[in-house]
């Protein structure tokens, strides 16, 4: 429920009620987020969001007193409720940012949540902090409360300003180096973006990673959209790397501890992640790309049944496989059709496969290896379809076709150098057909590769 001041004033609890504040405030992942939480703790408790400007604050915070148990905060009022705090946290009083407020008998209790649960994030992709050298884009409210909750975790940490005025200023407040964007040189493990820099898809990285060497780990505090260029081009560099998405949630069981005293256990945490970003894909295939299903295209062996399975049980989504299909209607294996009517009834019956794909909604489809070879399969479905090339190396493929029999495109004499040709030509045609390629970086979890870049 999203309410504007108005609305607030007019809004009568239910139960125990928490909001969060800001403008804007309608794209806020936060009231799925507290949402999911009250369902897996059973603390029962409504969360509302607030379209609060700072002029409208001093109005919206009477009426939290009598109404609300607790808020978060977003921006731009991080800053602007630190004067009307009783009390506040250590944290908040060095980084004069809250984004949690307790309210107990009228009285307003601050912290902030954001850094303590970035060093969560990023202990999920790193084994250990220490020692590590962190670079951190952006000096402002992010920058602050992820500085300190590093530094207080004994990391040495640097900032990378826009002007020395920013970085002495920020350097005074904080245990931190500053560097100029443009003097950022090779010595840092890793990369956190605390910049805006990349909240629209047209964004330019805010730095070109490729100066820095030595980082193995490169977090994006932005979580819409999931795949931001820098995000990209640490995939590209085999970089390890995650979206700001770890950080709402942990910083929101912080939240959560803070106001219920609730204790939210990683496997909570871990299913709410997965919750958000299939939510989060869902959402963006229907707003940004402006589609129902999701075809899944790539070379024989890259995984195409056995990803489709498992993304579309992570959306809810059904699921088809277009060879299934045609097996099914023609009560027939692929391999008899191809040796008794030839390949091109079989095409033909793919064709018409695909056409009836665009009658589907809610659907993962996985195709053959050769649909989207015919360009006007490629069309077809592009329709009503989002069409994602699943990007596998050869090597990988090689693995996965061993000992295959199912195939007629592999009953030839020398199949390991048939199937390298076969590569090398098809590649480069699903890469152009396709509207999003993915690729798997070692260890990499393929559904969650797969939301991230939708
Ligand atoms: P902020 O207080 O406005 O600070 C933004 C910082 O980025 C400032 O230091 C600003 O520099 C710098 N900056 C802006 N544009 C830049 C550019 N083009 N090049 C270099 N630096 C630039 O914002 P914030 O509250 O810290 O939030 C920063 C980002 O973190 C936002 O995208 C926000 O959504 C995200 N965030 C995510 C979470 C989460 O839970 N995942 C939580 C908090 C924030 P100047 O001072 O020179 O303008």
């Amino acid at each position: 429920m999203v309410l504007n001041l108005e609305e607030f004033k007019k809004f009568t609890p239910k139960k125990k009620t928490i909001a969060v504040m800001g403008k804007p405030i309608h794209h806020s992942l936060s009231p799925i987020l507290h949402t999911e939480f009250s369902k897996e703790t059973g603390i029962d408790f409504d969360y509302i969001a607030l379209e609060v400007s700072p002029d409208e604050f001093p109005a919206a915070l009477k009426l939290a007193k009598e109404k609300l148990c607790g808020f978060n905060l977003t921006m731009p009022l991080k800053q602007t409720v630190i004067p009307y705090l009783d009390e506040a946290d250590k944290e908040v009083t060095l980084t004069q940012s809250a984004n949690t407020v307790v309210i107990n008998n009228g009285r307003l209790h601050g912290y902030t949540t954001d850094g303590v649960g970035l060093v969560d994030a990023l202990l999920l992709k790193t084994e250990t902090l220490k020692n590590k050298a962190v670079l951190i884009l952006g000096a402002g409210g992010a920058a602050r409360s992820v500085a300190s909750a590093l530094v207080a975790s004994g990391v040495v940490v640097s900032v990378a300003v826009r002007s020395e005025e920013k970085g002495k200023a920020f350097s005074s407040i904080l245990p931190c180096n500053y560097v100029l964007f443009d003097d950022i040189y090779d010595k840092y493990d890793i990369l956190i973006n605390a910049t805006p820099v990349g909240m629209n898809d047209d964004d330019l990285p805010p730095i070109d990673i490729s100066k820095l060497q030595r980082l193995t780990l490169v977090y994006d505090c932005i979580y819409n959209p999931p795949m931001t260029k820098l995000l990209r081009d640490a995939r590209d560099s085999g970089i390890a790397y995650d979206n700001g998405l770890s950080m709402l949630v942990l910083q929101g069981a912080y939240s959560e501890q803070y106001w219920f005293s609730a204790d939210i256990s990683n496997a909570v945490i871990d299913s709410i992640m997965r919750k958000l970003r299939a939510s989060q894909a869902l959402a963006r295939l229907a707003e940004v790309h402006g589609k129902s299903n999701i075809v899944l295209t790539g070379f024989m062996g890259c995984g195409k049944t056995t990803i489709g399975k498992m993304l579309a049980d992570a959306i809810g989504f059904d699921f088809v496989d277009l060879d299934e299909k045609i097996e099914s209607e023609q009560n027939m294996k692929i391999t008899e059709i191809f040796s008794k009517y030839g390949e091109e009834f079989f095409r033909k019956l793919e064709r018409n496969a695909c056409q009836d794909c665009t009658n589907l909604k809610h659907t993962v489809i996985a195709t053959g290896g050769g649909t989207v070879i015919r360009s006007d399969n490629a069309e077809i479905l592009k329709k009503n379809s989002l069409l994602i090339f699943l990007n596998k190396k050869l090597d990988e493929i090689y693995r996965n076709l061993e000992g295959s029999t199912n195939r007629p495109l592999l009953m030839v004499e020398n199949v390991h150098e048939h199937i390298r040709s076969l590569y090398e030509f098809r590649q480069p045609q699903y890469l152009e057909r396709s509207e999003l390629d993915v690729t798997f970086p070692d260890g990499a979890e393929p559904v969650n590769e797969i939301l991230l870049s939708i």
